[in-house]
């Protein structure tokens, strides 16, 4: 976890506008030499060569994407860099850059903005990005941050969701489910706390679904993998609204259709344990929990034996003809087709 309280409270007044920008600001280096120009100017100047240049952006807004009771800025700043990398992981290209457009109520004090700040710098180093500009305003209420990245590939290394085939092979990365587990786990420590704020919430036994939620990573690391691997996916998306939304957006795009079975869907023990606790069952909740940001992709069959004993990858099923349908093979061995109930931004 991401410690960090300072008990100061600067207004955000005192500095100014550009003043805030340059204490913000003024650590960021410039790692890349497609960064010609990062912050400072009136824009930034980027130069890919021949390379491709991959885009995506996202905007989290407090109260409905985020909730700062149990969210701590430092984890903040951390996950909204990771969320958009996950994008641009999710098109097989290395991300590059990013910029930060933040807006600000007066409730947050300089030194939150400093923690907010430091999550992102720390992203911006563990996953060797340039910050290379941004913009930052004030808000009647609430904190309001958008980031947009930006990431290099050869054309032919682009993946999309759109190319998926017949007989292909279902691929997902790490465990899912644990990230909406977590979330359940803050949210009643949040109800116990309100009752009785002198209760300290225990834990212990909920580090990796806490951390799952609250500091995901974004998994840049499986372009290279495959590379390795001489594996190229037909089609890949990031697993952000749940696998059962995201496998439908793969089947629709890619005019096909699948069975994934329910016992090859890789879960953490600990997720297991918690869904009892919770007594939810753990499958609902692993197709369709949201914010894993694995990747979930598609390859030919004969590359089977190139990725098959990679504990980084798991097989959970195979592509049809769309006339087939989209379904859920369970363990039982009965076929259910599969609808998307993962959370949606729009109802929240
Ligand atoms: P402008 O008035 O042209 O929009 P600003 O004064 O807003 O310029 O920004 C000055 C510089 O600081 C620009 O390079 C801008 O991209 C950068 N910047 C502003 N806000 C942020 C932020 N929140 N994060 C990173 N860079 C920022
Ligand atoms: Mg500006």
């Amino acid at each position: 976890m991401l410690e960090d309280k300072n008990p100061q409270r600067t207004p955000v007044s005192q500095l100014g506008e550009f003043g805030l920008i340059d204490h913000l600001t003024k650590g960021f280096d410039i790692k890349h030499s497609s960064t010609l120009k990062g912050i400072g100017d009136d824009a930034a100047v980027l130069d890919f060569k021949n390379k491709k240049t991959v885009v995506s952006t996202d905007l989290l807004i407090e109260g409905v994407h985020f909730d700062l009771s149990y969210m701590p800025l430092k984890h903040l700043g951390y996950k909204a860099v990771v969320v958009n990398l996950s994008d641009i992981a999710a098109m097989n290209a290395k991300p590059t850059q990013i910029t930060v457009s933040i807006a600000v109520s007066n409730r947050f004090p300089l030194e939150a903005m400093e923690e907010l700040f430091g999550g992102i710098a720390l992203a911006a180093k563990v996953y060797n990005i340039d910050v290379i500009g941004g913009d930052t305003t004030s808000s009647q209420k609430g904190l309001i941050i958008s980031i947009t990245a930006i990431g290099e590939a050869n054309e032919d290394e682009i993946v999309y969701r759109n190319n998926a085939k017949e007989n292909d092979l279902l691929v997902v990365s790490g465990d899912l489910g644990s990230a909406y587990m977590g979330l359940q786990v803050l949210e009643r420590e949040k109800q116990v706390f309100q009752v009785n704020p002198n209760n300290q919430p225990d834990l212990d036994a909920y580090t990796y679904l806490i951390e799952r939620q609250l500091k995901p990573e974004a998994r840049t690391d499986i372009k290279e993998l495959l590379e390795k691997l001489e594996v190229k996916p037909t089609a890949m998306i990031d697993i952000s609204d749940g696998l059962s939304s995201e496998l439908l957006h793969i089947c629709k795009q890619s005019n096909v259709g699948c069975n994934l079975f329910e016992e090859k869907i890789p879960v953490d023990p600990q997720f297991i344990d918690v869904c009892e606790e919770f007594n939810i069952d753990s499958t609902t909740i692993a197709l369709n929990g949201g914010e894993d940001y694995e990747l979930l992709f598609t390859i030919p069959l004969e590359d089977f034996d190139k990725i098959k004993a990679n504990p980084n990858f798991t097989v959970i099923g195979h592509i049809t003809q769309a006339s087939e349908g989209v379904n859920l093979i369970t363990r039982a061995n009965t076929k259910i087709p599969l609808k998307a109930r993962g959370w949606d931004a729009l109802d929240a």
